[in-house]
């Protein structure tokens, strides 16, 4: 089946948020890739015919001024729209800024010329409009041009200089004639105790004054477009907005009094004061609402597309789910059990699963993800489980070798190392069904990785994979797309949920296993670093186990790996042998020996770098030490902790900072230090950091969005979600007056993917 090919083909693009990466010509926002995948594979699903057909732009005629190139404008050439691309487009790679470009690049400031004192009481450093008589010109004597042009003004009150730098005689006394009043805006500086206004803003006469904006917006600028480019480029892009058909309901446009599309648009390039500006101003909300209903409705779109009847149901027995139960030395919590529930029920249907499961750090996801993947082989299939670090692959496998022996049933292990023979003999079973279940790596997207048949692909740490990866194994399945459950332990606040997941259903695992003690935290400076060693030497007489994270230079790996070395050799110092370490730029066995030798007890302090951020899992570690811990995130250092208070012993965490804090640095210490509700920390962490960066934008594929700002707009994006999913229930093709309307606001926000499910819907 070549549409199918089609389909895989495009998921195996390994950057394809660049427009580059999409074959060319076809139609796709390249804003969602993903959706670029989805939209192909639907669409040729539906019609069974190759791509070709469905190469149409359909983007409405009314936003066709909108998507025309700015150079379409007056006064912009190639030139500027080279440098305009820069400014404009610093989240997209497109080569050219287009009108809509220059329309959702919005005013950071204003320039507020209203203020008209005489020039004695004209305020040094301020932005002021003066009315004056031009009293003299002094040009630079000749062949000095370091010497500025220098005008000499006047009121009734006292004197001002203006100062032109390289001043064209010829042009300054057509603009300054001796003895006639003009009014000038720009600001002024004391210099002595005369009064200067260097290259004023404006210099007009009293009827040209009439015609000036006295309130100016002003725009993120660069090198070679000054405010007043901008704002004519802006301003005759505002020409072009089109009077569109209202999308939005009207009684919440009347609750939230928020004016029409185009009157927003406007509005927002036309401050008036400086709350204008805030993301909370009207015409920014409304316009962020469209943003963020447009990007819920195409979730919705893509969602509903996605999984109906593209899965199919597993006809699951119980034995070996019952047999490993049997097995485990404890009980299920309530929610790993509700959370299992939710798992079976999307696999035992005919629709796909695209399900999320937050758990904290050890809230016990793993076993989850066992019995899933075994009720899976229950049912004839295979399963596979990835992880983001081989440290953790090895974990895992680890953990499932020793229950497949009891429970009887197959495992293996595929990361970068398995190479050769060994690999080859792998795949083959693997082929040929002869293996239950694959844990590993990145190394399941290799193309060679073929399954017999596999059932469910579990991805752990989703955080860490983007979303191309994702699509790209739950290719993997034979006729079908396999059922596909991520994991994360970075709980995720319901913003982030909204805008990242809300393709997808969510598990969450709200307890922690019985008998988990709650870890102390304590904040320290390094230089009381003594005191803690003392500590440690009554811990390691005891037989407890330590990490000891080493601070991370984030420009450089080297740097951080140094300064792990020598804290290395400086416990090493105190505590002889009983200290390892182990970091990324180690090879993959040797890493692997430390671990082991930690897990099994020879090492008593494990140095390391973040390598071992994620999931791993040695109960007897019960201290954590975090040296510079100011230089990690709030999510990060949450899930450093998280290694520890694994067993049922008392744990604690030290976190060394070296001062001077700056607020946050402390704020955020602080946090941590009362806190180990991971929901709430990453609250903060939103709030401290912005949303991007929590989940690392370009890895997580955070949808960048040209209005909307988290977490300043959360509240509305909740509301755009239930108005979604309100708006799809009633009207799924979006057929109705108001579903048209929506579909050109798909179009204006570029989900033209979605939109272009409708029309074949
Ligand atoms: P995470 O969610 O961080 O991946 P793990 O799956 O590594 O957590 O589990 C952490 C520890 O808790 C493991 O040692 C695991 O065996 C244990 N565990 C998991 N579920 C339970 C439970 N219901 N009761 C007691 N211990 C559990
Ligand atoms: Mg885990």
């Amino acid at each position: 089946m070549p549409t199918h090919i089609h389909a895989r083909q495009l998921s195996l693009f390994e950057r394809p948020n660049k427009p580059s990466c999409v074959p060319k010509g076809l139609p796709f926002s390249s804003r969602e890739p993903n959706f670029a995948h989805k939209l192909i594979k639907s669409e040729s699903l539906r019609h069974q015919k190759p791509r070709t057909n469905v190469v149409l732009i359909m983007r409405p005629i009314q936003l066709h001024a909108l998507f025309a190139k700015a150079q379409s404008l007056d006064g912009i050439g190639p030139k500027l729209s080279e440098k305009l691309t820069k400014l404009v487009n610093n989240t997209v790679e497109r080569s050219d800024p287009r009108v809509i470009d220059l329309l959702w690049h919005f005013p950071t400031g204003i320039n507020d010329r209203r203020h008209r004192p005489k020039i004695s009481a004209a305020e040094p450093g301020s932005l002021v409009t003066i009315e004056v008589s031009v009293t003299g010109h002094v040009p630079p004597p000749p062949g000095n041009k370091k010497v500025p042009y220098r005008v000499f003004c006047a009121d009734d009150t006292g004197e001002m200089e203006l100062i032109f730098f390289r001043g064209q005689k010829n042009y300054l006394e057509r603009m300054l004639p001796l003895g006639e009043k003009r009014i000038l805006s720009g600001r002024v500086e004391r210099y002595g105790a005369k009064l200067q206004m260097s290259h004023p803003d404006h210099m007009v006469s009293e009827e040209e004054f009439k015609t000036l904006q006295l309130i100016e917006p002003v725009y993120p600028l660069t090198a070679g477009v000054s405010g007043k480019i901008m704002r004519r480029a802006v301003n005759n892009a505002i020409e072009l907005i089109p009077e569109l058909e209202e999308w939005q309901d009207a009684e919440w446009l009347k609750k939230q009094k928020w004016r029409g599309f185009s009157d927003a648009l406007r509005t927002v390039h036309q401050p008036q004061e400086l709350l204008d500006l805030l993301p909370i101003a009207q015409a920014r909300k409304r316009l962020a609402y469209d943003e963020l209903l447009a990007s819920q409705l195409a979730l919705a779109l893509m969602r509903n597309s996605e999984i109906k009847g593209t899965g199919r149901a597993l006809k699951m027995g119980n034995g070996l789910r019952n047999k490993i139960l049997s097995l485990l030395p404890f009980e299920l919590t309530g929610s790993q059990k509700t959370s299992l529930e939710e798992i079976y029920e999307d696999m035992g249907s005919p629709d796909r699963m695209l399900r999320l499961l937050q758990g904290d750090v050890g809230s016990g996801k793993t076993v989850v993800a066992m019995l899933a993947m075994a009720a899976a082989v229950e049912a004839g299939t295979q399963a596979a489980l990835m992880a983001p670090t081989e440290v953790l692959a090895r974990q895992h496998f680890h953990e499932f070798s020793e229950m497949a022996e009891k429970a009887s049933f197959s495992v293996a292990l595929l990361t970068g190392r398995e190479k050769g023979k060994s690999r080859e003999a792998l795949l083959a079973q693997l082929k040929m069904g002869e293996l239950d279940m694959l844990v590993g790596t990145h190394a399941l997207f290799q193309d060679d990785v073929e399954f017999a048949d596999l059932g469910i692909a579990i991805i752990d740490e989703q955080h860490r994979f983007g979303v191309q990866q994702r699509m790209k194994l739950q290719g993997k399945g034979k006729d079908t797309d396999t059922d596909v459950l991520v994991m994360t332990a970075t709980p995720i606040p319901r913003t982030l949920l909204l805008t990242n997941y809300g393709d997808m259903e969510t598990s969450q695992l709200t307890d922690k296993p019985a008998g988990r003690k709650p870890i102390t935290t304590r904040v320290l400076p390094v230089d009381r670093i003594d005191e803690l060693l003392h500590g440690l030497q009554r811990a390691l007489a005891s037989g407890t186990q330590v990490y000891w994270v080493c601070p991370l230079v984030e420009e450089s790996e080297k740097l951080d790996l140094a300064a792990a070395d020598q804290r290395h050799a400086w416990l090493q110092g105190h505590f002889g042998d009983k200290v390892g370490l182990v970091h990324g730029r180690m090879k993959g066995e040797e890493k692997d020996a430390v671990m082991k030798s930690f897990s099994d007890g020879n090492i008593g302090i494990l140095v390391a770098t973040t390598v071992i951020e994620v999931g791993v899992n040695v109960p007897n570690a019960t201290i954590m030490v975090i040296e510079h811990a100011e230089r990690f995130g709030l999510s990060q250092l949450h899930q450093l902790r998280g290694r520890v208070g694994r067993g049922d012993k008392q744990s604690s965490c030290i976190l060394l900072y070296q001062g001077p804090l700056s607020k946050t640095g402390q704020a955020r210490l602080t946090v941590i230090r009362d806190s180990e509700d991971g929901f709430r920390i990453a609250e903060e962490d939103l709030r401290l950091r912005g949303g991007g960066e929590l989940l690392g934008t370009k890895q997580s594929g955070v949808p960048e969005f040209s209005i909307a700002r988290l977490p300043e707009h959360s509240e509305i994006l909740a509301a755009a979600r239930d108005d979604a999913q309100l708006i799809l229930s009633r009207d799924p093709t979006l057929t109705s007056t108001r579903g048209k309307a929506l579909k050109t606001l798909l179009y204006l926000f570029e989900r033209d993917a979605a939109a272009k499910l409708l029309r074949s819907g």
